[in-house]
């Protein structure tokens, strides 16, 4: 009957979906009207079950006549070691695994990848000149997993640049309608995994479990360095899955060959798909993501807190988003608009710690260009206003912007007196507070000399 009916199903189905699928199905035993039907994985019978279980019952059904119900279930191919070390045949297997036994199993299946973050889509991922290639190579591994050229998948770049954020991209579009089974996970929780499962003598349901995904994916694989046995581990894995034709994705903070403290035989394997990197982040990149997330958040953001955020977080995309969280919660929270100055005061652990070191002699060069006086003014014994003033202004700003003492400060300005400086920074803050046009002034230029 199987194999009319499998015959059947293979016109039905095409010969593609056949093979992916229902060739995988061997028969178990037949208990009066109920026929058993094994699956290799539980992710396997699920789809079965989901896709072609009706089919299944009417094609037994009009075959046999007395099949009535169809039951799929769970029974690995390979020959199992039971607690007693007697290796066991597949067909035995079933008797002695029990309900009770098979949950257990089914837990480690479902905790054994970590979950995709519902945030991390490809529609969320802002596309500029660093990441554009990274994006289209995990677009492509989305569309169309184990592509030749395409296996494995290395993306890399340093922190923060979204890295993560990429392959939980292509993981949930992939499990999207049940497609494929992936299992993401990072290389720590690799490792952890590993070592729990050697300690419990249960590596080899570790090794099925990973075997029996469609897509693997293992990030910030730089962790495994100098985890030799873990390194082993994962070696076999990666092999037997791209063997098996099923996709690798791997994340790292360099590239496969600058990844020293690697097996030679894994770099190789690892470099021989395609290899993508994840630059720095542009003004232009970082403008864009901070637009897109304002615009999510459905607060207004000022381009010009945009464009000042943009020039001062420039390391990675974490805190870009961080700083740019705060002030929308900080917006929300007191119900006032967002501005330069609130930016400011809310960001400023944030800001002081992005702090670019500004010197005494650039804000002597950048005050004197604005007040337009010589730059050799600022360390003269001219006492004329129009020279005087800037001076102080200059004083007043290093004060502000430097971790100078008032003795070095004044120091920098024609060896004068601490003194001085100190009666310079009041006399500016004094000033600033009387006539609101030169405080703006002065605040612009200290913005430009911060950033
Ligand atoms: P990595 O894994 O490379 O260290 P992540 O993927 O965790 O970096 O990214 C850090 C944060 O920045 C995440 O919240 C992510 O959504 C965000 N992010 C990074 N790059 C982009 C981008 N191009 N567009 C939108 N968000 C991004
Ligand atoms: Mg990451």
């Amino acid at each position: 009957h199987w194999a009319a009916i499998s015959g059947r199903l293979k016109t039905e189905v095409g010969e593609v979906e056949y093979r992916t699928w229902l060739r995988q199905i061997t028969l178990g035993p037949l208990d009066e009207d109920e026929l058993v039907l094994f699956l290799p994985t539980r992710f396997l019978r699920d789809w079965v079950r989901g896709q072609y279980g009706d089919r299944l019952q009417q094609l037994w059904q009009g075959e046999t006549g007395f099949v009535r119900r169809i039951e799929l279930q769970v029974q690995r191919n390979k020959a199992v070691v039971a607690d007693d070390g007697e290796v066991m045949p597949a067909a035995r297997i079933e008797a002695v695994v029990e309900e009770p036994v098979r949950a257990a199993a089914t837990d480690k299946t479902s905790d054994l990848a970590a979950p995709l973050d519902p945030r991390f889509t490809f529609d969320s991922f802002v596309v500029g000149k660093p990441n554009e290639f990274a994006y289209a190579c995990a677009r492509r591994v989305a569309e169309k997993p184990s592509s030749p050229g395409f296996n494995p998948l290395f993306l890399y770049g340093g922190v923060g640049l979204g890295k993560t954020h990429l392959m939980h991209a292509i993981g949930s579009e992939l499990t999207r309608g049940g497609r494929v089974s992936v299992a993401y996970m990072s290389a720590e929780k690799f490792m952890y995994r590993f070592i729990a499962a050697i300690r419990s003598q249960s590596t080899m349901e570790f090794k099925e479990q990973l075997r029996s995904v469609d897509v693997l994916m293992i990030d910030d694989l730089q962790f495994l360095i100098g985890k030799d046995n873990t390194q082993e581990e994962f070696f076999h894995t990666f092999n037997a899955l791209v063997d098996a034709g099923r996709q690798i994705v791997v994340s790292a903070d360099k590239s496969p060959s600058d990844l020293s403290g690697l097996e030679d035989r894994l770099r190789t394997r690892l470099g021989c798909g395609m290899v993508a990197d994840i630059h720095a982040t542009t003004f232009e990149l970082r403008i864009s993501i901070l637009e897109a997330k304002a615009l999510a958040s459905g607060v207004i953001v000022p381009a010009k807190v945009l464009e000042f955020l943009a020039h001062k977080i420039t390391s990675n995309v974490r805190e870009l988003e961080g700083a740019l969280n705060r002030l929308i919660a900080h917006a929300n929270l007191f119900g006032r608009p967002i501005t330069l100055e609130s930016t400011q005061e809310v960001l400023h652990d944030i800001l002081k710690a992005h702090d670019r070191r500004v010197t005494i002699e650039e804000i002597q060069r950048k005050v004197a260009e604005h007040w337009n006086i010589r730059l050799t003014d600022m360390s003269s014994a001219r006492r004329a206003r129009a020279v005087a003033r800037p001076r102080q202004v200059a004083m007043y700003l290093a004060k502000q912007l430097t971790s100078r003492s008032l003795p070095e400060i004044g120091r920098k300005f024609g060896n004068r007196d601490h003194t001085t400086v100190m009666h310079a920074c009041k006399s500016i803050a004094a000033l600033m507070e009387r006539d609101s046009a030169f405080a703006e002034d002065v605040e612009l230029m200290q913005r430009m000399l911060e950033s």
